[in-house]
């Protein structure tokens, strides 16, 4: 382990319940690996002690955090300046502490889905046709702000609570449509299950992935269990699935950048230390 100082370099990741996050296993191992003098820890405050904390970090005492469920929007509000995406989003993931005292708010969950496509679906390009996004949460916002900007002609959202679909459309842009799920899938160049249902084992979102075209590439962002029965349908179907794992750990990637001035070290398998941690194997 390298030797962390007074001088060390902090971040780390807001979020509650933040104990099973793989953020840390992801950031600790590059750390280790660049030989940096840095931590990144898990903060877990209370419902309402989210802004607290945040305003007790303003001024730099930290480089920056990570933030997850439930504070993504909270963490929007706090900052004093924000990405595109994530205004779009809603939602930030990750606040920069400004040495002049200001916090920046960034989204780099869509930008972790488009990554992990451009690994696992090589040639995936969002501009050649409608994406499906089921879920209209914040991963959902995310994910449809990040295709949005990526060019994508036509965003479906397909939700169990309709008006929420309707309000991630209305708010993201006109190209942002809420959709019934019937039909939904024609003509889809991705599918993305943005719904926590298969996290944990079950069935996952109840559509027919027959009804998309051959070619559709579907990504499901549960990555408990890293093989979910949605992306076991869709290979079975012969269509290319991309898992939620390359997601979150593409997300990380610019996380890391911002925190610590440099790009991950490579060489470092970080999904099977985060498969590892789930107990799972590649
Ligand atoms: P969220 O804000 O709580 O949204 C949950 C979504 O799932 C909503 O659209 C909700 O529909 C839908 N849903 C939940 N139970 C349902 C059911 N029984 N039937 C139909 N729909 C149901 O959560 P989130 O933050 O968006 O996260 C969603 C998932 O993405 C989680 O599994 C999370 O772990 C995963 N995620 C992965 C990554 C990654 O990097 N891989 C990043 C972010 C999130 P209603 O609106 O009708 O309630």
């Amino acid at each position: 382990m390298s030797a962390i100082t007074g001088a060390a370099m902090v971040a780390g990741i807001i979020g509650r319940p933040v104990t099973h996050s793989l953020s840390p296993v992801l950031h600790n191992a590059w750390i280790e690996a660049a030989g940096l003098n840095a931590v990144y820890a898990p903060l877990a405050p209370t419902a309402d002690g989210f802004r607290a904390l945040v305003e007790g970090l303003r001024g730099g005492v930290i480089r920056g955090v990570n933030v997850t469920i439930p504070f993504k929007e909270a963490a929007l509000a706090a900052a004093d300046a924000a990405s595109d995406r994530a205004r779009l989003a809603g939602a930030a993931n990750l606040l920069l502490f400004r040495g002049d005292g200001s916090i920046f708010a960034d989204n780099t969950d869509g930008l972790g889905m488009l990554a992990a496509l451009a690994v696992q679906a090589s040639g995936f390009d969002p501009k050649f046709g409608p994406a499906v996004i089921l879920g209209a949460g914040g991963a959902a916002r995310g994910a449809a702000a990040a295709l949005f900007l990526a060019g994508a002609p036509e965003i479906r959202i397909v939700n169990r609570t309709a008006d929420r679909a309707e309000a991630l459309a209305r708010d993201i842009g006109r190209t942002v449509k809420a959709v019934a799920a019937d039909g939904a899938l024609a003509d889809a160049n991705l599918i993305v299950n943005a719904t926590s249902l298969g996290l944990g084992g079950g069935p996952g979102p109840d559509i027919d992935l027959a009804t998309a075209p051959t070619s559709a590439v579907v990504l499901d962002m549960v990555y408990k269990p890293l093989r979910t029965a949605f992306l076991g349908r869709a290979a079975a179907l012969g269509l290319r699935t991309v898992d939620g794992l390359e997601m979150l750990i593409r997300q990380a990637v610019p996380s890391f950048e911002a925190f610590y001035g440099q790009p991950p070290p490579a060489g470092v398998d970080v999904r099977a230390l985060a498969l590892a941690a789930v107990g799972e194997t590649a």
